[in-house]
């Protein structure tokens, strides 16, 4: 078979890689929101989409519904400050994501909270490797 031939379970199912995508933000935080700390259930675009974000891992953190739905099209870090739940290591994590540097932000969300426990592992390999259709 030539190396051409080869097929990808990603490339032939553009959903799959959607999907594995998507864990793979959640993975980054321990399924928790980046911007409040409980469960992460939905993924926030940073920049929202009606203003031009991209689907791309530096545009979109793990966010629970709640802050999810209550930042709605705002910029989330001015959004962010006016929280009651507001922390300055959070949102010196959030601007390091949004810069793509992953490794920073988990470490700052790491001093946040110290209960946070989240594998380091193949972290540059999953960096920005996805992104969404
Ligand atoms: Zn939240």
């Amino acid at each position: 078979m030539h190396i051409n031939d080869a097929v990808f379970l990603e490339d032939l199912c553009p959903k799959f890689r959607l999907r594995q995508w998507r864990k793979s933000i959640h993975r980054f935080t321990g399924k928790s929101c980046i911007y409040c700390g409980k469960p992460s259930e939905s993924i926030d675009h940073v920049l929202p989409r009606s203003q031009g974000g991209l689907s791309t891992t530096e545009n979109c953190v793990p966010a629970c519904l709640s802050c999810n739905g209550d930042k709605s099209d705002e910029n989330a870090l001015y959004w962010y400050r006016r929280q009651k739940f507001y922390d300055p290591r959070r949102a010196m994590a959030i601007r390091a994501w949004l810069e793509g540097d992953l490794r920073l932000a988990i470490r700052l969300l790491q001093w946040a909270n110290p209960n946070f426990k989240v594998s380091n592992q193949n972290l540059e390999k999953k960096q920005s490797r996805y992104k969404a259709a």
